[in-house]
């Protein structure tokens, strides 16, 4: 029995009233036209503020990376990014907001840095 439960997300889709989905697809286009220009985005490490590079004990950012390893690695006990492996998630830097006001991480478009570092 299909119940509102378990209803998959194809058949959630379809039963959005088209009408209401014209309303909103101009404004989705809009706000998603700046991302596209700037192509994607990874992660960067403000070695300034971050705490591990300062010689406080702090990885945070690595344990939160669904990508660990791949996308960032710890090295002598500071963070460094691997722009290849990084798909911008952010989810690094929202974990370096729940210990700095002004967090040592954020994301910048891929396009003019060396990947692969
Ligand atoms: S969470 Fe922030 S302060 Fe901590 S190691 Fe990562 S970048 Fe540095
Ligand atoms: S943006 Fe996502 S994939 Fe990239 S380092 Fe941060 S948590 Fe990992």
């Amino acid at each position: 029995m299909n119940t509102e439960a378990n209803i998959s997300r194809a058949d959630f889709l379809k039963k959005i009233p088209f009408m209401l989905f014209r309303k909103i697809k101009p404004h989705w286009e809009e706000s998603a036209a700046p991302q596209q220009s700037m192509g994607a985005l990874i992660a960067r490490v403000d070695i300034s503020r971050c705490l591990a590079w300062g010689q406080m004990e702090c990885q945070l950012c690595y344990l939160a990376c669904p990508l660990r390893d791949k996308a960032i690695e710890m090295r002598e006990h500071k963070p460094f990014i691997i722009a290849a492996g990084c798909d911008g998630c952010g989810m690094c830097v929202d974990a370096c907001k729940t210990i700095n006001n002004t967090p040592a991480l954020d994301r910048v478009p891929s396009s003019g840095l060396e990947r692969g570092k």
